[in-house]
């Protein structure tokens, strides 16, 4: 897998999102964070794909290398964000995390460290199996729940994970709803705007509702961990859901 300019493409999809949504993003923490991501995700890819062709899960994959991630990592992270005097000891924020606590700094940086495991063996299992087709808003990853649906550009409808970035493909031609499985275009309704063809999916017979990108060259465009990100303009929405100055398409 190519990993040179994947940075440089990262940069360039945040500043297209910033212009596009008028978002006060915090620019450089946000590159920060996927610089060491990604210096994860390319240290531990092969042992991931080892991983996967030896069928452990995600959790596997993870109990086996985050003690010498953290390790490598923990103050590298705490370093670049400029929290170094702030954060507690690595097994003091696993104990938080374990605690149910995540608000603290040293937490905040295992969830980064744990996502990027998590990414890299979404990364894998694709490169190994390739996408799976799947009827359901839990990854099959990871097994988060998502609420972004995608157009891509072969014309399939798929869901992305906000955690691991895996995508899945729900749909190969029409919009189907990923919880209840209703293809009935009564039922289904799209809110978006004009410009952006970015907007909230409503299913009305389970409620189940996702933000969408109707655009497959904002796919092309734009990495696949900001995707999430893109999709956040489809929330105002939400609010306007009842109201009826909104297009339906
Ligand atoms: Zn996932
Ligand atoms: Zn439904």
């Amino acid at each position: 897998m190519d990993h040179t300019n994947e940075l440089d493409d990262f940069k360039d999809g945040l500043n297209r999102i910033r212009r596009m949504l008028k978002l006060d993003i915090p620019f450089e923490k946000a590159v920060t964070i996927e610089k060491n991501q990604l210096k994860i995700i390319r240290e531990l890819f092969p042992k991931a794909k080892e991983a996967v062709r030896k069928d452990l899960k995600p959790e596997d994959l993870a109990s086996e290398v985050s003690e010498k991630v953290v390790k490598e990592f923990y103050y590298k992270f705490a370093d670049e964000l400029k929290i170094r005097n702030n954060v507690e000891k690595p097994e003091e924020a696993f104990n938080n995390l374990l605690a149910g606590r995540s608000d603290t700094n040293g937490t905040r940086i295992i969830i980064l460290i744990i996502q990027a495991i998590a990414r890299t063996y979404a990364r894998a299992h694709e490169e190994i199996h390739g996408v799976r087709e799947i009827r359901d808003y839990k990854c099959p990853i990871c097994g988060n729940e998502s609420d972004i649906i995608v157009k891509w550009p072969d014309g399939s409808y798929r869901m992305i994970c906000p955690f691991c970035g895996y995508t899945w493909i729900i749909s190969r031609n029409k919009l189907v709803c990923p919880k209840c499985g209703s293809e009935n275009p009564v039922s289904l309704g799209v809110f978006t705007d004009k410009e952006m063809k970015v907007g909230l999916f409503v299913c009305q017979d389970c409620g189940f509702k996702a933000k969408i990108i109707l655009d497959p060259d904002l796919v092309i465009r734009i990495p696949r961990i900001l995707l999430p990100l893109l999709a956040s303009a489809g929330d105002k929405f939400r609010s306007l859901i009842h109201k009826q100055d909104i297009r339906e398409v």
